[in-house]
Formats: C-alpha cells, structure tokens, sequence
C-alpha cells in the first residue's frame, strides 16, 4: 500500500546519538513491514513534555479566538490530505478505505468544526446565579490544565488521537502524544498536521509501547486522555492517582441492541449488521449482544444472516488489525460452541486473497443459542461477531441488557416513542442510539464516555472541553459595604436573623424569600450567561 509520509513523519523523531531499541510498523492486510520507529525511553518522554511545557506558556495565554483560527488551518490541512490518511490509515489497519474516510477523518473533521463554533462560547467566563447572596457577582473561568498526555489506542488511530489532541488544544493545553505501538504513523500524521500549521512544539510525539505511555504518566503531564482496553486503564487509574491528576478514560465495551417486535425490522436487521461488522467488529461502541423480541426472534435472525452472508471481504469487512485480537476472538467463538452455541454464517479465518495476505480477514459470524456463561456474551470480543438472544418482556430485555460489567454504549429499535423513550432511559450506559446504533458518538455535540467498567469522563460536546480545563469559581462583592453581616465582630442579633431568614426561604407555599436577611430582591436565576 502506498503512502508517502513515513520518512518525513519519522524526521519528526528527531536525531538521537545512541539509537534506540526500535519496533516495526506492520500492514495487517498483508504482513508487509511498514516503517521500524524508536521505542522512546523516559529520556525521550521528559523532553517531549518539557517541549510542550515551553510552547504551553505561549499556546495557553493565547485568545479563544486565536486558538480557534489556528485549529481551522488545522483542519483544512486535514481536507488537504485526505487521500494520504486515508492510505496511512488503511496500510497500518487493513481497514477499507471509505471506513476511513467516513468513520475516522470525517467524524474528526465535525468535531473541529463543532469546537470552532461552540468553544469560544463555552470556554468565556460564565455568569451564574449567586442564590442567596444577590450582594454577589458569581461566575466560572475556564483555564487550561497544562501539558495534556494522550495515550491512544489503534482500532481508530485516526479519530481517536486527533479527538483529544484537538480538545485539549481549544481548551489551551499543549500536547506529548502516545500513539498505539499497533498504528504509530497515523499518531505521527496527527502530530504533522497539527504542528504543520506553525506551532512545532504543541503537540509531540513520543512513540513506543506500553511502558513509554506508563513513562509519559510519570513525567510531569498535568493531565493523561487514555483511550484503550479496562486492564491497562485501570494500569493508568493508578499511575494518574499517584500523581494525583486528573485522567479521561475512554475504555471496552460489550454494547448491547434492543429489538422490540413493533421495530422496522429491516433497519433494525441492516444497523445491526452494520454496527457489529464495520471495522472488522474492532470498536469499542460495536453491536456486542443483540436482545430480540421472540414474537420477531425467527423473522430478525433470518435477515441479519442474509445480509452478513452478502457482505464482502476487503470491501465491507477489512482484515482485523492486531494479530492477538483475532485470536481472542477464535477463543470466543469456540468457548461459545463447546457450550452449546449454533454458529448460522461465518465462524473461522479467512483465506481471502488467494493466501497472499497475512491471513488476518475474519468471516463475519452470526451465533444463536448463547448464554451468559460464554464468555462471547460477558466479556468484549472486538471482532465480526454477532450474538443473538430472545426476550419475552422489556424488562427481561433491559435486565438481560444491564447485566454486563461494561457500560459504554447501546441501542434499541422500536415505533413506539414511549417504548424507546423508557428502554433508552433504562439502559445502564453512557450513550444510545435509539432506532439507530453508534450514532451517538458521530454527534459531536453529545457527550461520549462509559459507565461501569466502560470509563470515567466523558469527550466530545462542551462536556470534553470542561474535562481539559480547570473551572475556577469566583465570587465577587458589589455592594462595598465596610463589614459583611457575617464577619468579625459577631452580633448578637445573627442567629436570631438567620433562623428567621431560614424559616421564611424555606417554608412551603412561600416560592421565593431570598431577602429579608441581605436585603435583596430574591429573584436569583439558575440560568447562566457567558457575559460577565
Ligand atoms: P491497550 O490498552 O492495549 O493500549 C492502548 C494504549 O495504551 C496503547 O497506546 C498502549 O501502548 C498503551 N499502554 C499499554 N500499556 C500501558 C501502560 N501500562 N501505561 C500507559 N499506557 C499503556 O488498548 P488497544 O488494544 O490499543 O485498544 C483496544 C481497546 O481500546 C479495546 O478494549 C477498546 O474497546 C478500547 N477502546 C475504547 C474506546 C472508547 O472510546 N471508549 C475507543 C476505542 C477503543
């Protein structure tokens, strides 16, 4: 596969007297050895931050404003160099190249474009009500954190880098990036685009495997975005409260759908097939468990498995992109049948490519008769393959549903709005998609993140800035009286004036008597302003 930026992003590494160990790069699709990059020492790590920590004292007292035209030449130059991403990202996933179009430079191009409208907005100071003390001006300053370590993960490298790498530059914070050791060109790439535009030093890049991103937790970043599997999260959990700052943990999930009998079985069968199967099943907010309705379970199982078995290897499904993941997803499947699990379609490797490929394409596979004993319906398999159960009531459904460790995503099809209403209300997860599936994480003004197992925090809408910032509260006098009623020296008649005061505010049928101790009109409202 061609691409054309590897010995220009691995300049961006810079010369090391004493080379270091190094690892390779590899093309899944085909086993080819795509590039050899260092593996970055806590040598290498310290620096990378203390660069980013001198471009933060410039990039963080920067304007909104200013950030926000420099992250609009950002993403231009990412309109510029679709065609060379998307080659970067399909050589180093195997994944087909409108998957990366769509799902990776696409969902990262909206999400700039939401924070180019939204961020200059949520990021001014933010009047609030001050409640009872209406002598008071009360309202929020949003600053940046610092120096914000990103550790990625490779089944999106793209869109998963570029998503918090962005956010955190709109919020002020300067950049040291961990890309996977998986997919490391595509970190570089993000790096490249970013830097390109004339700030070299906000986002560096440090490349390596798992005790590099460990170093980068260690070296002095004000803040670690991890996005990965529950075992090395709670590895950097950890690390991040030894060091005691704060951490965004984008982790696994075992997302389930919901298919009432009233649903249009035809979207709920092609969303179905989509959302298990697209990127080879590697996405964290994949279909994991569909739950069906056994008034519709025969007609439901029927059209999935048509459509699976119309699916194209290499142009729909991609080969899977890290070799331990196919097999974990081989145990899956087989500790399923060994319980009794009936495979309809797929179910083995595929020798896709006449045996010239690297044997990585997995067939996509349809499975009925599971149970919560398997391990393919408890824990995440990340890969094609779609489990299948009945339901008799919703709330079979939703406890069926609920009875996972993860919580990161989920969807349920149904025409009644009350129905979904309540299933989506009930669903134990950070995100739905109700007649739909994954599409919660292409809106980038909703807020993503799990539950449970699934993470802590959340990206994208105003909630992923306020996650990059420190919030500082400020309250501010307006009045200029010499002494406060509550200050030094205490008068005797405080108590008394309270307790009046307490009794007035809060009795029933009296809505609102703010006044009578501060003299004010007690009109407080919750909304809040950006003008303060
Ligand atoms: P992973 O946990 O193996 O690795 C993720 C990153 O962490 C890599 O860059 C790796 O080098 C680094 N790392 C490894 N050990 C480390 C340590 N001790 N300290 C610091 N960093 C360390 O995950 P993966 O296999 O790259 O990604 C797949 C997983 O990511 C799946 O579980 C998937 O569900 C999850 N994921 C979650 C989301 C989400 O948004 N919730 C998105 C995509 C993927």
């Amino acid at each position: 596969m061609p691409f054309s930026s590897t010995s220009a992003t691995i300049q961006l590494l810079g010369k090391r007297s004493n080379m270091p160990e190094q690892f390779e790069t590899i093309n899944p699709a085909t086993g080819e050895v795509l590039a050899k990059l260092p593996d970055m020492d806590r040598a290498d790590v310290r620096k990378a931050v203390d660069q980013a920590r001198g471009a933060f004292n410039h990039w963080g007292s920067l304007k909104i404003s200013q950030r926000c035209d420099y992250l609009r030449e950002v993403r231009q130059n990412i309109v510029r160099s679709t065609d060379e991403i998307m080659d970067l990202i399909c050589s180093e996933t195997g994944k087909p190249p409108t998957e990366a179009l769509l799902n990776e430079i696409l969902v990262a191009s909206e999400l700039i474009e939401f924070y180019l409208k939204e961020a200059p907005r949520a990021l001014s100071p933010t009047r609030t009500s001050p409640g009872m003390l209406m002598n008071k001006k009360a309202y929020k300053l949003y600053k940046p954190l610092g120096v914000v370590g990103v550790i990625s993960p490779w089944n999106y490298p793209f869109t998963l880098t570029m998503t918090p790498v962005v956010t955190a530059l709109f919020a002020g914070n300067t950049v040291v990036l961990k890309p996977s050791e998986i997919t490391p060109l595509v970190g570089l790439k993000v790096g490249e685009l970013v830097t390109s535009c004339g700030f070299p030093d906000i986002v560096k890049v440090v490349t390596g495997k798992g005790p590099t991103g460990a170093a980068l937790i260690e070296e002095g970043v004000d803040m670690v975005a991890f996005t990965g599997s529950v075992a090395t999260g709670k590895k950097v959990a950890v690390g991040c409260a030894e060091r005691l700052i704060p951490c965004l943990l984008e982790l696994g999930g075992k997302d389930p759908m919901i298919v009432c009998e009233d649903a249009d079985l035809d979207r709920a069968a092609n969303a179905c097939v989509w959302g298990a199967f697209t990127n080879a099943g590697q996405t964290c907010i994949s279909v994991e468990r569909v739950y069906v309705s056994e008034k519709v379970y025969d007609k439901f199982v029927d059209k999935v498995v048509g459509r699976t078995g119309k699916l194209k290897l290499g142009t729909d499904v991609g080969s899977m992109t890290f070799p331990p993941q196919i097999e974990k997803v081989e145990a899956h499947v087989a500790d399923a049948v060994n319980k009794g699990a009936k495979i309809l379609t797929g179910g083995t490797r595929s020798h896709y490519g006449d045996g010239l490929t690297n044997n990585m394409y997995y067939e996509p596979t349809v499975l009925v008769d599971v149970d919560n004993s398997m391990e393919i319906m408890t824990e995440e398999t990340f890969g094609p393959v779609l489990p299948i159960v009945k339901f008799s009531t919703d709330d079979e459904a939703i406890r069926l549903a609920n009875d996972s460790k993860y919580g990161l995503s989920s969807s349920v099809f149904s025409k009644s709005p009350a129905r979904r209403r309540r299933i989506a209300e009930e669903l134990d997860a950070g995100s739905v998609s109700v007649n739909d599936c994954l599409m919660s994480y292409a809106i980038s003004s909703l807020p993503f993140g799990g539950v449970k197992e699934s993470g802590l925090g959340r990206a994208h809408g105003v909630e992923g800035l306020y996650q990059f910032s420190k919030v500082k509260g400020v309250a501010e006098d307006r009045v200029g009286l010499k002494n406060d009623p509550q200050w030094f020296p205490k008068r005797s008649t405080i108590e008394s004036l309270v307790k009046r005061f307490m009794s007035l505010r809060y009795s029933k049928g009296i809505a609102r008597v703010s006044g009578a101790f501060l003299g004010n009109s007690g009109k407080a409202s919750s909304k809040e302003t950006s003008k303060v």
